[in-house]
């Protein structure tokens, strides 16, 4: 049996119509860039959060950076990071000419550790990322308390949590602004790059807009020096065919997630910490840890069954921040992380004969 690590193949069958239709429409429309298809997404999106606005952008990544540009963090000042987060995380904050600090996460959720933030605060500290890793959302109460006390700003990486909800509330309105990606792969993806800002605050959502335009607040207007960062029609257009789905995907997933955590009985396997009411989770991906990963890795592999590793470097160890000058051994939980995980395939249509199959190879190992 062949199962891939992810495959979009049940989730576009399902709306092919619609998205045939869209990308018709958006032709006959003649209108590519800031037409109706995007304002409508960004419309429907902030209505799904929950939120007052959303600014549709090229990427997740353009989206934390805008959201940093617009809170004015720029060269001499520091922003928290989780130390194991997908590296975007990082780059915004180096592309706003700032100085990434990483901070420790919990073994068990692999979100940042409230705990350990405080010491790592300075007179030049701006800003804590809290990123929602893996679908599941950070604790943002514990983290937002910090941040007051310090008098700074919270910014949430949702890339990988479209619709993830804590304390019942949805992510994207749990700090000062959230970065979207909609990379194909993640649970609300387009079919190609794409992202969004989401945020009460109508000032950052106003200089976002802006930023992303050429730094334009009307025609041939600038008051920034901005970027291009802006969400295609369509993409926006794709997206608008997704979003009506998202929630019966997502719990499709969770689904999944259920019957791995009744069926995998392995005690080489940790599996990750179950969804909760106050912590519901998407599982944009389904993390396993395993102190022989390598050889689990191979062993799946073989027996056909996709897995990725989500990281295999920590980023204070890549190449790219080797000016960070962190070294290793000094960020000892994002280490460890980086050599025992392993991403099992999890996707929408999954049929139970295939979860069944990696359960069932899973137990068998040794
Ligand atoms: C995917 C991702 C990003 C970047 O999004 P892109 O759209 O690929 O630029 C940022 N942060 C996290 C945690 C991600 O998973």
């Amino acid at each position: 049996m062949k199962i891939p690590f992810a495959t979009f193949k049940p989730m576009h069958d399902e709306i092919r119509k619609d998205l045939d239709q869209a990308y018709n429409k958006v032709i006959d429309s003649n209108y590519f860039i800031q037409g109706k298809e995007c304002e409508l997404f960004e419309k429907e999106f902030a209505d799904y959060c929950n939120a007052k606005y959303c600014v549709g952008v090229a990427t997740g990544l353009d989206a934390l950076y805008l959201i940093l540009r617009a809170m004015n963090i720029g060269n001499g000042d520091e922003v928290i990071v989780p130390s194991n987060t997908y590296i975007a995380t990082a780059l915004a904050v180096s592309y706003c000419g700032a100085t990434p600090i990483f901070v420790e996460p919990e073994l068990e959720t692999y979100n940042i550790n409230p705990a350990l933030i405080e010491e790592k605060i300075t007179d030049q500290t701006k800003a804590i990322i809290a990123v929602h890793l893996q679908g599941r959302p950070a604790d943002m109460d514990a983290v937002n308390e910090i941040a007051k006390k310090h008098n700074l700003y919270v910014i949430e990486d949702a890339a990988q949590a479209h619709g993830t909800e804590y304390k019942g509330q949805k992510v994207g309105t749990l700090s000062d602004a959230a970065g979207f990606s909609f990379y194909p792969g993640k649970n609300l993806g387009a079919l190609g790059d794409g992202g969004a800002v989401v945020t009460n605050n109508k000032e950052i959502a106003d200089k976002v807009r802006a930023l992303g335009n050429y730094g334009s607040d009307y025609k041939y207007h600038h008051i920034y020096k901005g970027t291009n960062s802006r969400l295609d029609e369509i993409q926006s257009a794709f997206l608008r065919c997704k979003l009506p789905h998202l929630d019966k995907w997502n719990e499709y997933r969770r689904n999944v997630a259920n019957k791995y955590f009744e069926g995998i009985k392995n005690p080489l396997i940790k599996l990750p910490l179950k969804d909760s009411e106050d912590y519901r989770h998407i599982y944009h991906v389904f993390v396993i840890r395993c102190a022989k990963r390598d050889e689990l890795e191979k062993y799946l592999n073989e027996n056909g069954i996709g897995t990725v590793k989500h990281y295999p470097i920590p980023m204070h160890l890549q190449e790219a921040y080797k000016d960070l000058n962190i070294k290793e051994g000094s960020l000892p939980i994002a280490e460890e992380i980086s050599k025992t995980v392993l991403s099992i395939p999890m996707y929408y249509g999954m049929t139970d004969e295939e979860v069944n199959y990696v359960i069932d190879k899973l137990n068998a190992f040794k």
